[in-house]
């Protein structure tokens, strides 16, 4: 079943962020982009006009017509089912959930947290609104981020930038990194817990094969992993990791800010670009070392900037 709806200009931004990392290139004048995984293909139109098809199509269609607020033309029946089956497999279980954030920022570190959700968590949890904090705004995670850290069983790892840098260094790539610290928050946390655990998902960043590899001399493995595209809706320990995970980075953005008196942007646009030319200035280029990932593009991009 394909579900068609249009968006406003100011919507496509959201959308294409949302799916940018699944984007595939198609040759056809009427077509903006299309996204593809196994499971779903968007097709956006240069009307503005939006083409879900697949298995998680209507679990989207109705993802978008929340955030956006359009009404869901879906049959009663096709809700329903969408209700019951969208999530059959793992939404009500015990599970171990891991992501990351930071990632894609030049400026902070890196953060993994594993987190805990049992089937009597999840009403508290949807109430609170908790679910993949790509789709919260900070000052959501902001509000209720400090609760979540107290009352749910998680670990969370703060790959700082120095430390991040140095592995960089090393030859490690970026999914290695992620790897190495994934599987370390869900050991932690995996000995921690005191109920039992049905599965282990993780935010999948990469193939199965490749993750494991990348773990395969750290003294402890962990395995019986389920590795979910959108784990964040697929469970709700995968969106309480994500979500504690922002609210530990916008923590950490907040006291590195402090530290050199000015406001550092996320992401990797053209403001951290002027800010880091900024802060190369003021404090020293060697500064940059300990607030920033260097590898990024914006790195040469602001010593340029700093020797003109
Ligand atoms: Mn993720």
């Amino acid at each position: 079943m394909n579900y068609v709806f249009t968006i406003a200009e100011n919507q496509l931004e959201e959308l294409v962020d949302y799916y940018q990392e699944d984007e595939t290139l198609v040759k056809d004048p009427y077509i903006y982009k299309v996204f593809a995984t196994s499971k779903l293909r968007v097709t956006v139109y240069k009307t503005l006009k939006v083409m879900l098809q697949g298995e998680d199509a209507l679990q989207d269609y109705q993802m978008w017509s929340d955030i956006f607020g359009f009404t869901a033309d879906v049959g009663v029946t096709e809700a329903t089912k969408a209700k019951g089956f969208a999530k059959p497999r793992y939404y009500q279980t015990a599970a171990v959930g891991s992501d990351e954030v930071g990632t894609g920022d030049y400026f902070g570190p890196v953060v993994v947290t594993a987190a805990y959700v049992k089937p009597t968590d999840i009403s508290a949890l949807e109430a609170l609104g908790v679910r993949d904090s790509k789709k919260m705004t900070d000052e959501t995670i902001q509000s209720i981020g400090a609760d979540l850290i107290k009352n749910y069983e998680h670990v969370t790892l703060v790959l700082d930038n120095p430390k991040y840098n140095e592995l960089i260094a090393q030859g490690y790539n970026l999914n290695k990194i992620k790897a190495y610290l994934h599987n370390h928050a869900l050991a932690k946390c995996l000995k921690q817990i005191s109920g039992k655990t049905e599965y282990i998902i993780v935010d999948q960043f990469c193939s199965k094969e490749l993750y494991f590899e990348y773990v395969k001399d750290v003294p402890y493995v962990v395995k019986d992993i389920t590795f979910l595209e959108r784990a964040e809706s697929e469970h709700l320990a995968v969106a309480l990791a994500s979500v504690i995970s922002r609210y530990t980075f916008l923590e950490k953005m907040r006291a590195l800010s402090e530290s050199v008196k000015i406001n550092l942007p996320f992401g990797a646009g053209p403001a951290v670009d002027i800010i880091g030319e900024i802060v190369a200035k003021k404090h020293g280029i060697e500064t940059l070392n300990l607030l920033a990932k260097t590898h990024f593009k914006n790195h040469e991009r602001i010593l340029e900037r700093c020797h003109k």
